[in-house]
């Protein structure tokens, strides 16, 4: 079950409030290179990302946001930006401008304590007046040094810098607020944002939703691997109402990651859901080339669950409630089942997929 949260408005998104998990990137561009910012958010936007952050350093590069955007609706694109912003409150105000949420990080939009207050709470009026969000983002490794001399480099530290910047909001009666607590080792991300969703229940806030994601996780299978770890078991935990998979290679390939991670772990259906077993001694058939055929052919059908299992022995009795199995009955001939009935028996296994695409058709369940 997911906890609930309150809805955050990020131009025409929202982030919580039961929403559906939003998935989102960020550009490797210099917003001073406008077309190829704009080319970027353009292609993520197609790839399905939902909304995408663009890295802002300097108030000259918040600027250039203004064109961003402008060029970016123009080209029919409509999901949300974001811009983020480290040292630069002069950037983070310029932003709030022009895109929809700005990412902050309390370890360095202030250096002392009672700084906070008096340039942060003008930032998140501003935030109400202008109807943007605004996401307190603290990364493990970019802990103030106050912060750092109390806490520690801890999850516990990393909380605290939070509420912190929580007060102010809630000093401005502004609620329109993500939190991001990051780490490029999943344990303490993890932990952070579990320590952070139980302080906002005991200390009576408002339930605002988490962005989650694992820094710095690399690429390929490690930092896929990472981000699954740690975005998933906070998904599992029912916390999590937007995810970025960050990965050292072209923003383009976060986004597939991203929603099948979000299958996996039960929140938003993208395609069909595939169950096949590992294969085994018993096994009656090529498993690895009939389920690369049978993903290949019936992976739009995303409201279905398809199993391939190499065996009748073990096959039916674990594939899960699949709504449809193929399954080696004997050698060179296949079993088709709907739900744990076998409605065609020992077919040749050449005609075995045409069979089951004609099954699926005659249920009413198949869509082009
Ligand atoms: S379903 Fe059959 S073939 Fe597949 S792993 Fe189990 S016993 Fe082996």
């Amino acid at each position: 079950m997911r906890e609930k949260t309150i809805p955050v408005k990020v131009g025409n998104a929202v982030i919580g409030g039961g929403a559906p998990v939003l998935v989102q990137s960020m550009t490797t561009t210099s917003p001073k290179d406008v077309e190829g910012s704009v080319k970027q958010i353009i292609e993520l936007a197609s790839a399905g990302c939902e909304l995408a952050r663009i890295t802002v350093p300097t108030l000259a590069d918040a600027e250039k946001l203004r064109e961003i955007s402008e060029k970016v609706r123009s080209a029919g694109v409509k999901i949300p930006l974001s811009a983020d912003i480290h040292y630069q409150p002069k950037a983070a105000f310029e932003a709030l401008k022009w895109v929809e949420k700005v990412r902050i990080n309390p370890g360095n939009f202030v250096s002392g304590e009672d700084k906070i207050f008096e340039s942060f709470a003008p930032f998140a009026r501003e935030a109400k007046k202008l109807g943007r969000a605004v996401r307190i983002g603290v990364n493990h490794g970019s802990l103030s040094a106050r912060i750092l001399a109390k806490y520690g480099n801890t999850p516990l530290g990393m909380v605290e810098s939070a509420l912190e910047f929580l007060s102010v909001c809630e000093a401005e009666n502004f609620d329109q607020i993500v939190f991001s607590l990051k780490s490029s080792h999943p344990k303490e991300m993890v932990e952070a944002n579990r320590l952070m969703a139980e302080r906002l229940k005991t200390g009576g806030h408002k339930p605002y939703p988490f962005h989650l994601g694992v820094t710095e996780a690399g690429e390929g299978e490690d930092g896929r691997i990472k981000s699954a770890v740690g975005i998933g078991a906070l998904l599992i935990d029912g916390i999590g109402d937007t995810i970025r998979v960050s990965l050292t290679e072209n923003p383009v390939n976060e986004i597939p990651v991203a929603f099948a991670l979000l299958q996996a772990a039960g929140l938003r259906r993208t395609k069909a859901e595939f169950i096949s077993c590992p294969g085994c001694g018993r096994t009656l058939f090529d498993l690895q080339s009939v389920t690369a055929e049978v993903k290949k052919r019936f992976s739009h059908l995303k409201h279905l669950s398809i199993a391939v299992m190499g065996c009748i022995v073990n096959g039916p009795g674990e594939m899960a409630g699949a709504d449809f199995g193929y399954v080696g009955a004997a050698s060179g001939k296949v079993t088709l089942y709907e739900g744990s009935l076998p409605v065609l028996k020992n077919i040749p296994q050449s005609d075995a997929l045409n069979a089951l695409e004609n099954l699926i058709k005659e249920r009413g369940k198949w869509s082009e």
